[in-house]
């Protein structure tokens, strides 16, 4: 349950709400979204909405149990708009398309500087790379580590671009957060609730994978946990489902992106790269994504693609990047949007 508090409540007023809610045997905490304060609380106690409704400061109380609450339209019509890395950042969820780009894994400084110039140079508005890696195997290729961040933060510096990078375990998002400025939970800690508690209380923007097996319902409260630590900034990614067919890696589905942009106000972005696997479907989705009204891209780019430590086989090289980019450019200004 959560009580809005109208944006010219008073700390006093904030502090009863929170009184009421004890009383009811409920644990509030503070949350704020688009300058409003939010008291949320994980359960429900019978009668306490209707004890809130007539609290004063309280503009509206959103109640449902297992439902979805601060994600949903109902909560917010409007779309949101996310803004990564200050006031010269990128904002997902706005007129521009946002293209997030780099390589998969972080691998040295000469890696980097390498795919990162060359996803400048094409338009990228952010940078990706993953330091701390979750692979299939624990004989792959594991990531950097610490050492990834301090890289990746070299290339922030170096270009002023906002990056992205993944999380993996709640100890390490303070961490994260700190280098980077917004945190990946990627598709198989959709559902990692500690993992999602914690970055949701970073105040961190987070982009969140939907899992490989998950529903559009599930991924849609995995999203709800984020923003019910106070997270306003919550970015969905569609990164292809598991299906039977071994042709592509996953199975991009970009019906998904229309339908949790009709469900939620949250930007959507697309990753062609992980659902297809292959380089030569990283176009053809990257134009289908921004046809169907997905706010940006996550796409995997390496400059030597065959020694990549981390998924080679489904980067594109700078020059592929390049071109995706240009012919891009006119889908996404058919949509009524700016690259
Ligand atoms: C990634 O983007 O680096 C990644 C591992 O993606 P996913 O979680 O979608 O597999």
């Amino acid at each position: 349950m959560i009580a809005v508090m109208s944006k010219d409540a008073t700390p006093h007023q904030i502090a009863h709400v929170q009184a009421l809610l004890r009383q009811s045997g409920l644990d509030p905490v503070i949350g704020e979204f688009e300058g409003a304060t939010l008291v949320i609380t994980e359960n429900e106690a019978p009668g306490a909405a209707g004890v809130l409704e007539t609290a004063t400061g309280v503009e509206r109380v959103v109640d449902g149990q297992g439902a979805q609450q601060l994600t949903s339209r109902d909560f917010r019509s409007a779309d949101s708009r996310v803004a990564v890395g200050g006031p010269d950042g990128a904002v997902l969820g706005g007129d521009g398309f946002v293209v997030i780009a780099g390589p998969c894994a972080v691998e040295s400084q000469d890696q980097m500087t390498g795919v990162v110039d060359a996803v400048v140079a094409a338009g990228a508005a952010m940078l990706r790379g993953g330091a701390f890696k979750p692979r299939t195997s624990p004989y792959s290729f594991q990531g950097l580590g610490v050492a990834g961040l301090a890289l990746l933060a070299e290339q922030r510096s170096r270009t002023g671009l906002p990056v992205v990078t993944e999380v993996v375990t709640p100890q390490d998002v303070e961490r994260v957060a700190e280098e980077s400025d917004m945190l990946q939970i990627g598709t198989r800690n959709m559902q990692n609730f500690a993992l999602l508690r914690e970055a949701g209380a970073s105040g961190r923007p987070v982009l969140l994978k939907r899992g490989m097996a998950a529903t559009i319902e599930e991924w849609l409260l995995a999203a709800e946990y984020l923003m019910h630590m106070g997270n306003g900034g919550v970015v969905l990614c569609e990164r292809g489902i598991r299906s039977f067919d071994r042709s592509t890696r996953f199975t991009l589905d970009l019906s998904a992106v229309a339908e949790a942009k009709r469900r939620t106000h949250l930007p959507v972005v697309v990753d062609p790269s992980h659902s297809t696997g292959r380089p030569h479907l990283v176009g053809p989705m990257s134009l289908a994504a921004a046809a169907c009204g997905a706010d940006g891209l996550l796409i995997d780019v390496h400059t030597d693609a065959r020694a990549a430590l981390c998924d080679g086989a489904q980067a594109l090289s700078g020059a592929q990047f390049a071109d995706v980019m240009t012919r891009l450019r006119p889908v996404v200004e058919a949509v009524g949007r700016t690259l």
